[in-house]
C-alpha cells in the first residue's frame, strides 16, 4: 500500500515545535553547536506526547489544521454557554408542575 492520497482538510490540534538535534557525522556543522532544526507537531493523543516531524512545504497546511481546530474549539464553547445558560434558566425559573395550585389572578 502507498500513501495515501486525501484532499481532506486536515484537522489538527497541538503545538509546532522545532527539534534541533545533532545527527553525528563528524564535520557536520552541528558538532560545532549549530544544531539541525526541524519543524514538528506536537500533540496529546491518549494522555501520550505525539511528535511528528514536518516537512518545511506542511508547516502552513499544519498551521492552518490547528486554526481550523479552534475554530471549531469556539463554536463548541459556544454551545457549551448556551447549554449551561439553557440549565441556569430552568434554575432561576422552577417548574411548578401543579398549575391550579396558583393563586387566582396570578396570570
Ligand atoms: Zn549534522
Amino acid at each position: 500500500m502507498g500513501e495515501e492520497t486525501t484532499d481532506m482538510a486536515l484537522l489538527l490540534r497541538g503545538s509546532v515545535i522545532t527539534l534541533r538535534r545533532k545527527c553525528g557525522r563528524s564535520g557536520c556543522h552541528c558538532a560545532d553547536g549549530t544544531l539541525h532544526e526541524t519543524p514538528a507537531l506536537s500533540l496529546n493523543v491518549e494522555g501520550k506526547t505525539r511528535i511528528v516531524t514536518l516537512r518545511a512545504v506542511e508547516l502552513s497546511e499544519v498551521k492552518a489544521a490547528l486554526a481550523r481546530y479552534k475554530q471549531a474549539r469556539k463554536k463548541l464553547d459556544k454551545q457549551v454557554q448556551a447549554s449551561l445558560a439553557v440549565l441556569q434558566a430552568r434554575r432561576a425559573r422552577p417548574q411548578r408542575p401543579q398549575r391550579q395550585a396558583r393563586k387566582k389572578g396570578a396570570s
